[in-house]
């Protein structure tokens, strides 16, 4: 099995997306950024948040078998004691992140999609399968309508902070380890050149992330407004990426690999 990471923080700003993986799974979390001048209640920040998640998600996924929503269950409670006595948690505007979690075992993987980080499944000879926790209802929907509810669980774009029992609210699924050919896990940053912008089938997108020497050209596409396509980089002027960031899965150890970009 075969890893990569890429991501990037906005220009002049802080990253507040955190990934962590480790031989068997992979965590996303891409943090909400603040509203500017908002009194969010909280003097660790975004990237605090992120990473004591990841951490503590990290930690569980030492573990086999706890189920995925337990784990953020208990990560979210945590990082709850980690700055209750200090700020303001009662407070909407709370730190909070989306939050994906790809997971292999010997036989199976299993996967958790809090939010609008997208898990990009596709298994031999099909198309991918998109998993996602919330899908945006077009451009129509500006991130700031995200606010403040989604820090509450009954809202429809649910996202980890303040509220263990918004575990609940993640989409989870399971399948088998033979079928998969690769997978993503990706911030909206990336995804939205495909289920926002139109600039690219799922399956391309895969490609490109798949494809050695494409993955900063891509990152850079998506920084782009509106984002480019690949055959426009050499022609597009070049910012850092916004901050997206993926993963592919290439091949089982002892079983047949993937064959080239594009064919299954
Ligand atoms: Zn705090």
């Amino acid at each position: 099995m075969e890893i990569t990471v890429a991501s990037a923080a906005a220009p002049g700003g802080i990253n507040e997306d955190y990934i962590i993986t480790g031989q068997d799974f992979v965590v996303v979390l891409d943090g909400v950024t603040p509203l500017p001048n908002a009194d969010y209640g909280c003097h660790h920040g975004v990237p605090w948040l992120v990473r004591r998640l990841g951490g503590r998600l990290a930690a569980g996924l030492t573990e086999p078998d706890i189920p995925l929503t337990e784990l953020l269950c208990v990560a979210i409670a945590d990082a709850m004691t980690g700055h209750e006595h200090t700020c303001d948690l009662a407070n909407p505007y709370s730190p909070s992140t989306t939050v994906s979690i790809l997971r292999f075992g010997p036989d199976s993987f299993d996967y958790l999609a809090l939010a609008d980080s997208p898990i990009v499944l596709q298994h031999h000879g099909t198309d991918p399968e998109v998993i996602t926790g919330y899908t945006r209802p077009g451009d129509a929907t500006p991130d700031h309508q995200r606010w403040p509810l989604g820090r509450h669980p009954e809202h429809p774009y649910t996202v980890a902070g303040i509220h263990p029992e918004a575990a609940d609210k993640a989409v989870t699924g399971r399948g088998d380890l033979d079928k998969l050919r690769r997978a993503a896990v990706m911030t909206d940053g990336l995804s939205r050149l495909v289920d926002r912008h139109g600039l690219y089938a799922w399956a391309g997108l895969l490609d490109l992330l798949e494809a050695d020497g494409r993955r900063e050209p891509l990152l850079l596409c998506a920084r782009q407004t509106p984002p480019c396509q690949p055959e426009r980089f050499a022609a597009s002027p070049m910012t850092t990426p916004r901050r997206p960031c993926a993963f592919r899965r290439r091949g089982v150890p002892g079983r047949r690999s993937a064959g080239p970009a594009g064919r299954p």
